[in-house]
């Protein structure tokens, strides 16, 4: 046991971690989420790792609507007539 290491008041960096996801869903009460703020404030360990957690869930938030699908359905029928060589004056080839 580390107790040396216990300065801070409030939350432990081990008790930060075990919520920090229900922290950063909002899943907690205000009082435990302002003592995680805390300790975030003045923890740069808890605050990286807070960061880390954040980018994923913005990723996994940005990955829901990839393409709009009607972008991908006339990209691929201009590809379509360009392999069948559909292109209208674009063929050099009439002499
Ligand atoms: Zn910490």
């Amino acid at each position: 046991m580390l107790k040396l290491f216990r300065r801070r008041k409030g939350l432990s960096c081990d008790q930060v971690l075990e919520v920090l996801q229900s922290y950063l869903d909002g899943e907690i009460d205000a009082g435990t989420a302002n003592k995680v703020a805390a300790h975030l404030d003045e923890c740069t360990d808890c605050d990286l790792e807070a960061g880390v957690y954040d980018r994923i869930r913005t990723s996994l938030a940005a990955r829901v609507e990839p393409v709009d699908a009607g972008v991908m359905s006339s990209l691929e029928s201009f590809g379509a007539r360009l392999a069948a060589g559909d292109i209208p004056d674009s063929d050099p080839d009439e002499t």
